[in-house]
């Protein structure tokens, strides 16, 4: 018999608690890991909090309770289930927080990481703020030789970043706009220089998030301290804006600026989740500009997380460089707490 530790949440209200767990056994169908690295979320965040975020959430997602938190992680496999087949004990992996069901319209078309009936690891699902962890074992990805726990953990967030940049398809010598430089932002000004982009640009109001953005190969704007449209207007030149648009940063108010940076014929990714409605002149700025957007809500299971593989593998981008801190999980207060204050990706390890 094994006690594991996790972080546990009882209720829907402020709060967790680092608790006892006797025995747990994975399902026919699930691994059991031993938990090596995992990494802070913002929905991880607003679960502990219970904020209106994580409250909105629940209009979307059934959240269960009690609930092990946490969804970004890495472990080593300790057991598999009588049906499991694709992973094998001893195996070095990172799971997937999108839970496909495998049927419904979606699966069936390739487009598992939308799935219409998706379960959620960490909400709908127990999650990996543990020291040993349960996953279905569809979500587990192998980590190919090479890649470290603790890039392994940030596989998911950096993945949300690599699916942007697939879909953002950036030629050799296009301007790339990154909007927001919190860990996502910073993994996807990485993806996009190695892309070909000639010149990429990056905005936020946190200097110490731009601090961290200027380690990269990047232009920074500080839409505090200067006005980002005109700023972006002297170093597009003639063309007139980016070629393409990185939103981000999930702020509304960043959609009355977003579309005059980029020019005629553009493309648009946005990733940042607006927490209300958003006004949007269609004429202006999508009909006359020939605008083109797309949405991300998730990483390709699996083409997302080969491409990020293949990257990390062969040291093209370096996911550590965006980590801040590590805790242990019993420290999770703290963590949370610097989670709010100046910092990059926060780790338990
Ligand atoms: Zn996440
Ligand atoms: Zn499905």
């Amino acid at each position: 018999m094994i006690i594991i530790k996790a972080l546990l949440k009882n209720k829907p209200e402020f709060g967790a608690e680092y608790v006892e767990i006797n025995d747990p056994v994975p399902k026919a169908k699930e691994i059991m890991i031993k938990t090596k690295a995992a990494a802070i979320c913002g929905t991880d965040l607003h679960h502990y909090e219970w904020d209106e975020t994580a409250i909105n959430f629940t209009k979307n997602f059934q959240v269960k309770f009690p609930l092990i938190l946490g969804h970004e992680c890495s472990g080593e496999v300790v057991e598999i289930g009588s049906e499991v087949t694709n992973i094998k004990v001893g195996d070095k992996i990172a799971l997937e927080t999108h839970i496909p069901c495998g049927i419904c319209y979606q699966c069936r078309i390739g487009n598992l990481h939308n799935c219409q009936n998706m379960g959620l690891y960490g909400t709908t699902y127990n999650g990996c703020f543990a020291d040993y962890a349960i996953a279905p074992a569809k979500v587990a990805f192998v980590l190919p030789e090479g890649v470290s726990y603790e890039e392994g953990a940030l596989f998911e967030p950096s993945g949300v970043a690599m699916r942007g940049i697939e879909e953002a398809t950036i030629q050799p010598g296009d301007t790339v706009l990154i909007y927001g430089c919190g860990p996502i932002g910073q993994f996807a000004i990485q993806m996009a220089n190695i892309c070909g982009a000639a010149k990429v640009i990056a905005i936020d109001i946190n200097p110490f998030r731009i601090n961290m953005a200027k380690e990269l190969d990047v232009i920074t704007i500080n839409a505090q301290e200067e006005d980002p449209v005109e700023a972006v207007k002297v170093l597009t030149r003639d063309k007139g804006g980016v070629d393409i648009a990185i939103e981000l940063t999930g702020a509304a108010s960043v959609y009355q600026n977003i579309f005059k940076m980029i020019r005629l014929e553009g493309r648009l990714v946005t990733i940042g989740h607006p927490s209300k409605e958003v006004a949007v002149n269609f004429t202006r700025d999508i009909n006359q500009k020939g605008l083109a957007i797309k949405g991300i809500f998730g990483r390709r299971i699996w083409n997302t997380w080969q491409h990020l593989a293949e990257l990390v593998v062969n040291e093209k981008i370096d996911l550590l460089k965006v980590v801040t801190n590590r805790y242990k999980l019993k420290q999770y207060e703290e963590a949370f707490k610097k989670a709010h204050e100046d910092s990059g990706k926060i780790l338990f390890v």
